[in-house]
């Protein structure tokens, strides 16, 4: 057992830590609350891409950097604390860049996959509907087969990346209990989206996509016919783990804030780091970040050796995902009034952390994962 990153990796995470603080970090501030333009995500996916962010997880004879998950997760956690929304907008488009590498035909790869991971272009996974989150067969967007074409009609919901992604890897119905994936290019297909008002996380677009009248030629179908569900199901044990990666990054820049302002902040006489109770709270948020970041980098290291391990990366999630809420709520409390001033910034470590509970299978779902391997049975279909 290795908890130490290896020098190589330990090299690595210093010269990306330096070029997130001097390149990343200063174009990103001004959209800490409003979505990062389409030209500028572009951009960063570009500049990011390089060192193994956007483009790591993907085999080197597909055009990727072919990362170990581990190493990925390290630079992912370090972009999240300086831009969770950035991290978002990576691993996402990172996803939708292994969809394609893994089950797309040649001419697809060829089409797309270069400059997806060039950042080019902007891909994301569109799977959740108005009636259909939890229970993603409750799916009922459709693409019915007429000649050489298809046509898909309803509504996708809660998208990350949507309203500024050129390809969209849709799993919609094809027949009565069957579910494809497809591969849809605004250019051609013409969908429309709209980007949706929320709470945190607001440089990274969250968005509906409406298919209604989209017509794909049947080539556009991505992986075999009725494996779209599947496929999109392998993904989940790595999301989890990488929208929890998300959380640890936002868990440190809210703990780093809290000590700062501890030592600096003066009440009754002496810092208030030196009181009891601001000790204790700042210790426990040491302690769950520390917890959560050990469940996560564990589950990465399992997924790196290979095999399922859905229940592992369903405690990491389930874990950190919460704990990351209760580390920000805390942060807030150390700050008194500032906490909940816009202008610290520090209310958006809450805001943003509160986010992370729901995507990929909430709190709940995850929960159930864990119950049905543990007492082989399911509470949920
Ligand atoms: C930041 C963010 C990014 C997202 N990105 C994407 C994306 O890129 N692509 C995509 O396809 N989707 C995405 N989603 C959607 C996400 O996958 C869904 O929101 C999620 O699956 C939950 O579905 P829902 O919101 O409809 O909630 P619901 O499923 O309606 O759940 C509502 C509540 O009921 C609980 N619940 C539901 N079923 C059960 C049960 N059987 N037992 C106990 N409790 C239950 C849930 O835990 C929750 O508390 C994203 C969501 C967020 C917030």
């Amino acid at each position: 057992m290795n908890f130490e990153p290896s020098e190589e990796q330990a090299a690595a995470i210093d010269a990306w830590n330096r070029y997130l603080e001097r390149d990343i970090r200063p174009r990103v501030e001004p959209y800490r609350d409003q979505m990062i333009p389409k030209a500028l995500a572009r951009e960063l996916l570009a500049a990011t891409g390089p060192y193994g962010v956007g483009a790591g997880w993907v085999a080197e004879e597909d055009g990727g950097l072919g990362l170990d998950f581990v190493t990925s997760g390290l630079l992912y956690e370090e972009l999240a604390r300086v831009s969770p929304d950035v991290a978002g907008l990576a691993f996402v488009n990172e996803g939708a860049a292994l969809k394609l590498a893994r089950v797309g035909t040649p001419a697809q790869k060829e089409r797309y996959l270069a400059r997806l991971l060039a950042g080019e272009l902007i891909g994301c996974s569109a799977i959740s509907e108005p009636g259909a989150g939890s229970d993603v067969r409750g799916m009922r967007a459709r693409a019915v087969r007429d000649g050489d074409v298809y046509r898909l009609s309803g509504e996708k919901s809660w998208i990350s990346n949507a309203s500024i992604a050129d390809l969209v890897v849709a799993v919609v119905r094809t027949e009565e209990n069957e579910f494809s994936m497809f591969l849809l290019d605004r250019d051609e297909h013409r969908f429309e989206t709209r980007e949706i008002d929320k709470l945190g996380l607001n440089g990274w677009s969250l968005g509906q996509i409406f298919l209604d009248g989209v017509v794909v030629p049947a080539s556009s179908m991505l992986g075999p016919p009725g494996e779209g569900l599947r496929e999109s199901m392998k993904g989940f044990e790595r999301s989890r783990c990488f929208i929890s990666l998300l959380g640890l990054g936002i868990a440190r820049a809210a703990l780093d804030d809290s000590i700062a302002y501890a030592r600096e902040r003066t009440q009754f006489g002496k810092p208030i780091a030196g009181h009891q109770l601001v000790q204790d709270l700042i210790a426990e948020m040491a302690t769950l970040l520390e917890a959560s970041r050990l469940m996560v980098f564990r589950s990465l290291a399992l997924m790196d050796k290979g095999g399922k391990h859905n229940m592992k990366a369903a405690m990491a999630k389930s874990f950190a995902t919460e704990a990351v809420v209760r580390i920000a709520s805390s942060a807030v409390q150390v700050h008194g009034a500032a906490g909940i001033a816009r202008e610290y910034g520090i209310e958006r470590h809450l805001r943003n952390a509160r986010m992370l509970t729901i995507p990929d299978g909430t709190t709940q779902i995850n929960r159930l994962i864990i119950g049905r391997e543990l007492l082989g049975t399911a509470a949920f279909a």
